[in-house]
């Protein structure tokens, strides 16, 4: 049985309310959620960083990836706040050694702290705890149920949940609505399709978009 290496950064999963009636960062959260788990998988947990993940530095993230390639181990768990953990799985992605790259590294952590009666954390590391022992090496986050390589995943924080980030030409075409700009299907095919961005009176055409991005053909399709 392989060991599971844990490296715990902070973030809401370790938050808990102090005297002061403020939430902070507690201890790591890790060995009490896993108390009740029977099981043969070793835990060998390392504490990183203790730091809400708004607050946390690139030097900070050179640390944790330092720290990744010290694991004496192929299967790396890494306990992170949610709102910044996409940024850190990009940085590992890019930053990991060469050697380091072997290793199987999933992020996870939590929307509502461990200590709290209610808390996603048990379910998120359970997931995490599986997928790290299913996927392939590369950096993923496991979070909302779901895995997702670290290249491909955003927490959408309106909802608080993690999803696919959007294709470069959906980004553009959503940036267009955002800036409260129309657009029109000219053409459309199976593999592609092409879109005339217009002004907010849908009138003058200011520019085209040809895409084959899948989440474009769904967009468009309004089946998104
Ligand atoms: N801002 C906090 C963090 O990212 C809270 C988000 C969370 O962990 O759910 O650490």
């Amino acid at each position: 049985m392989r060991d599971i290496h844990v490296l715990t950064t902070g973030g809401t999963i370790d938050k808990v309310y102090g005297v002061s009636g403020l939430l902070e960062i507690g201890p790591p959260a890790f060995q009490a959620l896993m108390a009740p788990v029977l099981t043969d998988l070793r835990f060998v947990v390392t504490p990183v960083l203790a730091v809400d993940s708004l607050d946390m530095t690139e030097p900070d993230r050179e640390q944790l990836c330092r720290a990744v390639e010290a694991v004496d181990g192929d299967l790396v768990l890494i306990t992170h706040g949610t709102d910044t953990m996409a940024a850190t799985a990009r940085h590992l992605a890019e930053h990991l050694s060469p050697a380091a790259r072997s290793k199987v590294v999933v992020l996870t952590g939590a929307m509502q702290p461990a200590a709290m009666r209610v808390s996603d954390a048990s379910y998120n590391l359970g997931t995490a705890t599986a997928a790290l022992q299913l996927l392939p090496p590369g950096v993923h986050i496991a979070m909302s149920g779901r895995v997702f390589r670290a290249d491909e995943v955003v927490k959408d924080t309106t909802r608080g949940v993690f999803v696919e980030a959007p294709s470069p030409d959906l980004e553009r075409i959503l940036r267009w609505e955002r800036q409260g700009g129309e657009w029109q299907v000219l053409t459309t095919g199976a593999d592609a399709v092409t879109v005339a961005l217009m002004r907010c009176d849908a009138g003058e055409e200011i520019d085209r978009l040809t895409s084959s991005a899948p989440d474009v053909l769904r967009h468009v399709a309004g089946a998104d």
